[in-house]
């Protein structure tokens, strides 16, 4: 085994079980939260060599990168997820592509997307991604605005919509996020509830809040540095 192929694999290792206790101190069971390897910027070699210990989930950020992956990947049965800000030009490219695309936040992206899906005939999953925090610069859709996109999106009959995203603020502490974490599955039950829908996905938590993120009812933990260290480049 290479060191590469070992620091890599213990580290997954590491936080499935750091995951499955978050879960159960949650009283959650293990199974009902997955990590989502977020490969941006790393190769896809790495990929391959979780792949070959059995992961299947991985996410990215960077439309043309991750195209490139999936090509060079191509004999492989990866489960690939998009989690990144996703330019309207770009929507195109992420349709049939991706298991899911997390980062959708207004009709006009969903309409693209859905126009694509529907020209493939295939249905997309998205994820919603709502700006909890009411960042300025960030991206998402704000909740005020969220039962509106809801609303337009269950109108496109190539969309399926199976959850909300959400990537608060950073904090040192990871406590800062719960709030933040709190809200969305908060915002989840209320959609739920108005629109007679299943929103079954919670994509919440990274490398270094992804705990606390569990314990706040995440589905789905986007870990990248924790699994492949440092991005080359930052
Ligand atoms: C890069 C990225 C992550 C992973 O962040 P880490 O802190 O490296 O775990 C998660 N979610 C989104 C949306 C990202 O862009």
């Amino acid at each position: 085994m290479s060191n590469r192929e070992k620091e890599l694999t213990e580290n997954l290792a590491e936080i499935k079980e750091e995951v499955a206790e978050a879960a159960s101190r949650a009283g959650r069971k293990p199974g009902e939260v997955e990590v989502l390897a977020v490969s941006k910027l790393h190769p896809a070699s790495d990929i391959e060599i979780l792949y070959n210990a059995g992961h299947r989930l991985f996410g990215e950020s960077y439309v043309q990168e991750a195209l490139n992956k999936m090509e060079e990947l191509s004999g492989l049965d990866v489960d690939w997820h998009f989690i990144g800000g996703l330019q309207s030009k770009k929507a195109k490219y992420v349709a049939g592509k991706f298991s899911a695309v997390h980062s959708v936040d207004s009709s006009k992206l969903a309409g693209l997307i859905n126009k694509k899906a529907a020209a493939l005939d295939v249905v997309q999953n998205i994820l919603i991604q709502v700006n909890t925090a009411g960042e300025e610069q960030k991206s998402g859709v704000s909740e005020e605005q969220l039962p509106a996109l809801i609303e337009e999106i269950t109108g496109f009959e190539n969309l399926k919509v199976i959850g909300l995203m959400a990537l608060p603020p950073f904090f040192g502490d990871p406590e800062g996020a719960r709030p933040y974490f709190a809200r969305l599955r908060m915002l989840s039950e209320g959609m739920e509830k108005l629109f007679g829908i299943k929103l079954p996905e919670l994509s919440m938590g990274m490398t270094g809040d992804f705990k606390v993120a569990i314990e706040e009812g995440s589905t789905m933990v986007r870990v990248g540095t924790k699994i492949f260290g440092r991005r080359p480049g930052y």
